[in-house]
């Protein structure tokens, strides 16, 4: 019998997604060892047991994994963001491309393996996209981190090594102005206090940054923040103020409201220049989304042909196919997002795209049904995976290909199985690390007709 707060000599066999190590004990007890690395033999301190396994934590590590090496962010323990800061790179992918193919074969029934996982060009600051929650630490002062997992505990950290380190100078140069005017923040449970989150993104090749803070309302002294911060980093172009009031986990409110400056930012990708919002969803891995997309490219083979690109964003993926289409079609919810599209290919000289704004499948149907036949289908949902309407749509449509991009390989697999179903093989697999150190990858895969 295992209990609560014993201390047992395991040896780890596998890693889950989620960066737990795994282990069986001999009487068949399943025991979920935080931050342990495959193929080392550890004392795990036993946290929690259920009826057949339980969550353990390492107490020491006995013999190291050959993959194990030292963490090199103070942050890793507490931290929700990054799950395989204790392992290698070369094994991370690894055991990224087994998730992959686990998940297709598992959750798809498909008959394919991931043919090989691209690797981001960097480990780590790769990220141009931060949002942090507000604190109050131990002293009273306002600090900005991390939740830790699984909570909204946060852990304060303000020079995470996934952002660039100017992120971290923006943080410390909010949090200085927010202690001097006695600027509080927002508390969750009694649902007092002002700022909530700050909320950074850079345009990694047009070296443009853009400054959201969240608030409950205005905040005093705005021009005394918004001079302080451009002075501190000459790049920001953007500060923008988002009002959210409401008892929500969803970070951005309705309401932005410009406080300096422009109200997006630009960036270059592929050869193009887009222009971004902040309530814009943007690829946050730039020089992985280039490989990304290039590969979507490649499945898609645009040349000629009527490219339909669900769940488009600001256009990214369709546009840097546009010029070899014969035309292009975009569908996005986000009413920004679709205008940054709409202006994205106006800026690029591109005049044979439109971009429609509203659900996904509301609007594949609504094509389909007047008879819209586009050659490729690419579709890139959120994590969740494509609605059953909007898969039924791409089917009525009948594309030759369909291109599906996505940061969840189980919902990946399921709707690749709904499109087997209706006469689509999957014939090719691909997975691009976005998100070097945290449990996240992104998957590409090709289906055509039978
Ligand atoms: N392809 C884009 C965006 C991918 S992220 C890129 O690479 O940048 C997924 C996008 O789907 C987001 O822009 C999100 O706003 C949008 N989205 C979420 N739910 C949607 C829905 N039901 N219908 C249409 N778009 C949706």
């Amino acid at each position: 019998m295992i209990s609560k707060n014993d201390i047992i000599r395991v040896e780890i066999t596998d890693i889950l997604p989620d960066g737990q190590g795994i282990c069986k004990t001999d009487d068949g007890f399943v025991l979920f060892v935080k931050s342990a690395a495959p193929g080392e033999i550890v004392d795990a301190h036993v946290m929690k047991v259920n009826k057949s396994y339980g969550y353990a934590k390492v107490e020491r590590v006995i013999t190291p994994s050959p993959f194990r090496i030292s963490p090199d962010c103070t942050a890793f323990a507490s931290c929700g963001g990054c799950v395989f800061r204790h392992i290698t790179y070369e094994k991370e992918l690894e055991i990224k491309k087994k998730i992959v193919d686990e998940n297709f074969a598992r959750i798809g029934g498909i008959d394919i393996r991931c043919e090989e996982i691209i690797p981001s060009p960097q480990r780590d600051g790769y990220r141009n996209k931060a949002q942090y929650p507000a604190a109050l630490d131990r002293d009273g002062n306002v600090r900005f981190g991390f939740f830790s997992r699984h909570s909204h505990r946060v852990i304060p950290c303000e020079d995470c090594p996934l952002q660039p380190s100017f992120f971290a100078e923006i943080v410390y140069e909010t949090e200085l102005f927010c202690n001097e005017y006695k600027i509080m923040p927002y508390d969750e449970q009694t649902r007092r206090g002002l700022i909530r989150h700050l909320y950074i993104r850079d345009g990694r090749k047009s070296g443009e940054i853009s400054v959201c803070i969240v608030a409950t309302g205005n905040i005093p002294h705005a021009e005394a923040l918004c001079a302080r911060l451009i002075k501190k980093n000459a790049n920001i172009k953007s500060i923008v103020l988002n009002i959210n009031k409401k008892d929500t986990n969803v970070i951005l409110g309705d309401r932005f409201i410009t406080l300096w400056g422009k109200d997006t930012i630009k960036d270059e990708l592929c050869g193009l220049e887009f222009e971004i919002s902040p309530r814009s969803f943007y690829q946050v891995n730039h020089d992985g989304a280039e490989k990304l997309y290039s590969l979507a490219a490649l499945f898609a083979e645009p040349d000629g042909k009527h490219i339909l690109d669900l769940y488009c964003g600001t256009g990214t993926i369709g546009l840097s196919m546009a010029r070899r289409a014969g035309k292009l079609t975009g569908v996005e919810i986000i009413a920004e997002a679709v205008e940054n599209a709409k202006n994205n290919a106006i800026r690029n000289g591109i005049s044979n795209a439109d971009f429609i704004c509203g659900d996904a499948g509301g609007a594949a149907q609504s094509l389909a049904e007047g008879g819209f036949a586009p050659g490729v289908v690419i579709v890139d949902p959120p994590r969740a995976g494509c609605s059953e309407e909007t898969l039924d749509a791409i089917v009525r449509m009948s594309p030759e290909r369909i291109v599906m991009i996505s940061c969840n390989s189980a919902s990946a697999a399921r709707d690749c199985a709904t499109l087997k179903n209706y006469g689509y093989d999957t014939k090719r697999l691909i997975a691009v690390d976005m998100f070097p150190r945290t449990g996240h990858v992104e998957t590409v895969v090709l289906m055509s007709k039978k």
